[in-house]
């Protein structure tokens, strides 16, 4: 049996958490490849290590070097090396650190060093290996992660070593630099690093008991999940839902290992078990809709003409000036004789939008076009509604019942969500208003 288990920065925020990690990783043999991010926040006010460091890499670039953010870092270190009664000469690699991000004049490379810092000292204090991710994690040309080679250097690397600790969150790039995952981005480490050894389990440690059915700053009454599928998980932490990174269950996906998010402060709660989509089980008598999520901040385009449908390459004219502004679709709501346009607006800044609306005009001769901005778009995501008839009518006569203006409806065909924009304002309402409806 091995597991693999990644420990967020809230796990790693001070040595009281660190040792807690400790206990939990010694409690189970077979824990035995170790991810770690970098310190995170204390309390509410604290700031990551993350942020501060790409303060050092601003500094640097402004005045020639991070000296005075770098502080900042050298103290939380200092302090956590102190107070673990640890005796490596943390001064000496911090020195090295501080002149390397001065020389390197990186983002990523100054970003990364928190996870690299981090993974030295819980090395240090379990008595394991070290073991870069830099020298398993590649990305390619483009960017993108180069999983084939990535997987076998995991499988090479670490064949053999009982026990080790892997910094999260980066890899090299071709060129030979370091490169950061988007933020969060330890997540897809301990992910990769499941995948690479082959891991019965990727144990997920963070600050809450697992998956809840809506965030909690929202919902404080919300419920855990106690089994979501990779899928469903997917559509949730890219909607927003942030405890899992979205693009986590990719390497873990074509191993079929199981994800269990755990809390580092209550480790005897269960979780939540992310598991392959055919190992769903449909419990009568559950819940119909597994989680809500959501984001804010759309812009909805509205575009209507008649009999839109019989004219050929509608769509695609519309989506050409789309991508002419090499802006993202989130979703492409249509009917009979109308299609919206949702788009984050911070896409739209600086007369984008204004741009888009004339090349609209001009390339399909619409009707009317209309737009509608600080739209909220939120996702009813479970497999349990596939099954159940009148999801959607519960779910629309409960946003009704709570004065909820609906803007747009889209539901997918695999009937794995809904999902409506309502106005940034009724952002909260709805979601408690989902919750209610749903949850018992
Ligand atoms: P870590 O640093 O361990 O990776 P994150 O901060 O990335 O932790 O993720 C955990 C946080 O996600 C929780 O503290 C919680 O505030 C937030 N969160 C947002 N949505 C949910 C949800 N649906 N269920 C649980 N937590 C959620
Ligand atoms: N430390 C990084 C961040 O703050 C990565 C992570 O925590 O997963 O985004
Ligand atoms: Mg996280």
């Amino acid at each position: 049996m091995i597991k693999v288990c990644k420990f967020g920065g809230t796990s790693m925020a001070d040595a009281a958490a660190i040792r807690k990690v400790k206990d939990i990783v010694s409690a189970d043999d077979s824990r035995r490849y170790i991810v770690v991010s970098a310190p995170g926040k204390r309390n509410k006010n604290d700031i990551k290590i993350t942020d501060t460091l790409y303060a050092c890499y601003d500094e640097a670039v402004k005045v020639g070097t991070c000296k005075k953010k770098f502080a900042l870092i050298r103290e939380r270190f200092t302090e956590i090396v102190r107070d673990l009664g640890l005796s490596i000469d943390i001064n000496a690699v911090l020195d090295r650190t501080e002149k390397e991000i001065d020389e390197q004049r990186s983002a990523d490379f100054a970003a990364s060093r928190g996870e690299y810092l981090s993974a030295v000292v819980m090395a240090e204090f379990l008595g394991y290996e070290f073991v870069d991710a830099s020298e398993m994690i590649l990305f390619d040309s483009r960017g993108r992660l180069n999983s084939e080679y990535t997987d076998d250097m995991v499988k090479s690397r670490l064949s053999g070593i009982e026990h080790a600790v892997i910094p999260g969150f980066y890899g090299k790039n071709y060129g030979g630099s370091i490169k950061t995952f988007s933020r969060g981005g330890s997540d897809i480490t301990g992910s990769i690093i499941a995948r690479g050894v082959g891991a019965d389990l990727y144990e997920n440690w963070t600050d809450v008991s697992g998956f809840l059915v809506c965030d909690p700053r929202i919902v404080p009454e919300a419920k855990t999940i106690s089994q979501i599928t990779y899928k469903e998980l997917r559509e949730l932490s890219y909607m927003g839902a942030s405890v899992l990174h979205s693009e986590a269950i990719f390497p873990v996906m074509k191993g079929k290992i199981p994800i269990n998010i755990k809390n580092t402060f209550r480790p005897e709660d269960k979780g939540t078990m992310i598991v392959p989509n055919e190992k769903y089980e449909a419990k009568e008598a559950e819940e119909v809709i597994t989680g809500i999520a959501g984001k804010k901040d759309f812009t909805v385009i509205f575009i209507e003409k008649s009999l839109m449908n019989s004219e050929v390459g509608f769509i695609r004219r519309v989506l050409s000036v789309i991508e002419h502004h090499g802006l993202r679709v989130e979703h492409l709501p249509s009917g009979i004789d109308t299609l919206s346009v949702v788009v984050a607006s911070d896409q739209l800044k600086g007369g984008v939008l204004g741009d888009v609306i004339n090349e609209i005009r001009e390339s399909v001769s619409p009707d009317y076009v209309h737009v509608i901005e600080n739209i909220s778009v939120i996702a009813t995501v479970g497999h349990g509604m596939a099954r159940r008839p009148g999801t959607a009518a519960t779910l629309f006569t409960a946003l009704a019942d709570a004065g909820i203006n609906i803007r747009m409806i889209d539901q997918g065909s695999s009937e794995l969500n809904i999902i409506v924009g309502v106005a940034n304002d009724d952002y909260e309402k709805c979601i408690r208003a989902i919750y209610n409806a749903f949850i018992k």
